[in-house]
């Protein structure tokens, strides 16, 4: 089995989406094809494991639902299909977070795509629009765009950097609330991690 290439594995809640406030360890892998000028998320590569490292490490956390997010995992497609598969055989739950770049949902159970395209149309494909739920971090976009997809969940987020300050988020929440009004497809996405101050 391929090793795989990880910024970090911690145990905390879902701060984001559908599973907001559920309970999830979560599978940071390493590198992004992307270079999102808002990023905050640190995806430097601080090990290397092999799937069975990875069950054997998380195996002390009370819970069987994992979250795979990175960076990009369908970067290492190979390596976390045969974790996933691992995962599956120790009756694990496995959430995938990707910026849809790939069609490659690698055997995962639930599938969030967090497209990049608005950022820059020509480097930040977005393939994969079909899964669980899309996420989208709300910078006015046409939201019929990102309403011609398949999910059956729709979430617009503020864009936040680690100094996650609920009352100058530009788009404001309050206009963010608004759009919701409008288009009652989407439902709001707060980054609770952010404002919980954990991880
Ligand atoms: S796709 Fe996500 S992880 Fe990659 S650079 Fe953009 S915000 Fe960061």
């Amino acid at each position: 089995m391929k090793s795989i290439k990880l910024n970090e594995i911690f145990f905390s809640i879902q701060g984001e989406g559908y599973h907001s406030g559920t309970a999830a360890v979560f599978i940071r892998t390493a590198n992004c094809n992307f270079s999102c000028s808002f990023c905050d998320t640190d995806f430097s590569e601080n090990m290397t494991l092999t799937g069975a490292g990875i069950l054997k490490h998380i195996k002390s956390f009370p819970v069987k639902f994992v979250v795979i997010t990175g960076g990009e995992p369908t970067l290492q497609t190979e390596a976390i299909s045969d974790l996933i598969s691992l995962l599956h055989t120790d009756g694990y739950y496995v959430s995938l977070e990707t910026n849809g770049s790939s069609l490659n949902r690698m055997g995962a159970d639930w599938i969030t795509v967090s497209p990049k395209d608005w950022v820059d149309p020509g480097l930040c494909t977005w393939l994969c629009k079909q899964g669980d739920e899309l996420k989208l971090l709300y910078n006015k976009q046409d939201l019929s765009f990102y309403e011609n997809s398949d999910f059956s969940h729709y979430f617009l987020q503020p864009i936040s950097n680690s100094n996650f300050d609920l009352n100058i988020q530009q788009p404001s929440l309050q206009q963010i609330v608004e759009i919701i009004k409008k288009h009652p497809k989407w439902r709001l996405s707060l980054q609770l991690h952010k404002i919980l101050h954990i991880q």
